[in-house]
């Protein structure tokens, strides 16, 4: 057993059934992708469209490719024809764009709504304000080849777990009110995709159903 299969396996052990492992590769090169799933590991998040390309090449065709990074628009073509989510639709425009593309080879593409939570400002996402007015306009309901699943987040990078804890609870707050303003009849809304190699057992604490977990997995990124 490699050391990635090892670490993939003592994660599943750890993790309480029902929370869904992320196991993001980027920086890594495919052997060590297939390391992963050679231990099992069937879902893996990229955050760079032409390396995830690259990669999905490599790979066998029942891989889960999850789309992590901030998305430019004139690369979404590229990863519609096979990417079973992406977690960071941000934007009208980004959504119009997915919609535009998924629609010309009939799929339906899983995305969930990037918020911005942490005291940061270069995390990307909706503030809360903008996603309920995001929501509230409707132009989600005129994109059939898409189905918002969830939300994701960050918390801010710190060693304050109070802090971490009070952003994901904020997660999990919002995640509720959509659901119950925008989504009740809509068993597809369910994700609330939070926690990283640092956080991941707080964000398990506070209700996440996706972990994305990159460094604890593969080793840092050089
Ligand atoms: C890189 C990345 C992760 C994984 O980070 P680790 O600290 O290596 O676990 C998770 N989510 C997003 C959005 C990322 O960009």
């Amino acid at each position: 057993m490699t050391t990635i299969g090892s670490r993939i396996r003592s994660l599943k052990e750890e993790l309480p059934s029902g929370i869904r492992l992320v196991a993001v590769s980027k920086f890594h090169p495919a052997d060590d992708i297939r390391a992963a799933y050679d231990a099992g590991q069937r879902i893996f998040g990229e955050n760079r469209v032409q390396e995830l390309v690259e990669k999905q090449a490599l790979l066998p065709p029942d891989t889960e490719w999850h789309f992590i990074g901030s998305l430019q628009r004139n690369k979404v073509k590229f990863i519609v024809p096979f990417i079973a989510c992406i977690h960071s639709l941000d934007s009208e425009r980004l959504m119009i764009e997915i919609e535009k593309q998924a629609a010309q080879i009939d799929r339906v593409i899983p995305c969930l709504i990037e918020l911005h939570v942490a005291q940061e400002e270069s995390k990307s996402g909706f503030l809360p304000d903008e996603c309920r007015r995001f929501l509230r306009e409707g132009v989600w309901r005129n994109c059939p080849h898409i189905r918002i699943s969830g939300v994701m987040g960050m918390a801010t990078f710190t060693s304050d777990e109070t802090q971490i804890r009070k952003e994901f609870r904020l997660l999990k707050s919002l995640f509720e009110e959509f659901k119950n303003d925008f989504f009740a009849e809509d068993p597809s809304f369910k994700e609330l995709s939070m926690g990283m190699s640092d956080d991941y057992r707080i964000a398990a604490e506070e209700g996440s159903t996706m972990l994305r977990i990159g460094s604890l997995i593969f080793g840092p990124r050089i």
